[in-house]
């Protein structure tokens, strides 16, 4: 299972992976937003990691909620919210466990995705993150009842959602600042479904 280390770990990688495609998030949300996407993800991801290394917090279910608060005061814009309500909803979904399994695993990106939804109450083809994580929380459901570990529970998320974010290409935005532009919003990614697809695959790749 994973415990709180293999979880910093993670945050780690989705740190390094969120740098690295930080201009790639600003061309998207320049093409439909205010193109600052990449770098109030890079700024949060950042200060995610910094502040793990100090704090040391001993469950899963601690790492995700220092994580969220994390988010939330430094990512700013519409994900920082979003984000950090993800990671809230998700810690509180496991606040009772020592190491995730593949249940677990698929029971936090559940609760993670319907904190977006709270929030910002966009459902599946609004072009938004919700239509990177609504796939990837049905396949993470398929691979944990199937008795998957989470290494492969967070593998078939990442690929969903990889598939979702792509999938938002020709939609048109129906909430956030894209939305603003109607029609002019279609024929690109959406930002935030990238982002929530590059860090469900850097996660993934440290899980065992
Ligand atoms: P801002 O739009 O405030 O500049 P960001 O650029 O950091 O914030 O994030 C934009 C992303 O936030 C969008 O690409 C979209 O995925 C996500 N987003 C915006 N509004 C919503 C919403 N209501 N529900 C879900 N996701 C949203
Ligand atoms: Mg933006
Ligand atoms: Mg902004």
């Amino acid at each position: 299972g994973c415990t709180a280390h293999d979880v910093i770990v993670a945050l780690r990688s989705a740190a390094a992976v969120v740098a690295e495609h930080r201009d790639e998030l600003i061309r998207l949300d320049r093409a439909i937003g205010d193109a600052d996407h990449g770098e109030n993800m890079d700024r949060g991801f950042r200060a995610v990691v910094a502040k793990v290394d100090t704090a040391a917090p001993e469950t899963p279910g601690a790492v995700l909620k220092l994580t969220a608060t994390v988010l939330i005061s430094t990512v700013g814009g519409a994900s920082g919210p979003l984000y950090g309500t993800a990671f809230l909803r998700a810690a509180a979904a496991v606040s009772d466990v020592t190491e995730l399994d593949g249940p677990t695993v698929a029971k936090a990106l559940r609760a993670g995705m319907e904190g977006v939804i709270a929030r910002g109450r966009a459902a599946t083809g609004d072009k938004t993150m919700v239509d990177a994580l609504a796939p990837a929380v049905e396949a993470a459901k398929s691979a944990a009842e199937a008795g998957e570990g989470p290494a492969k529970v967070l593998s078939v998320a990442a690929d969903a959602a990889h598939q979702g974010a792509q999938a938002t290409e020709p939609l048109v935005a129906r909430k956030g600042r894209a939305s603003y532009l109607g029609e002019r919003s279609a024929g690109h990614i959406d930002p935030g479904a990238r982002s929530t697809a590059l860090i469900l695959s850097a996660i993934a790749e440290t899980a065992r």
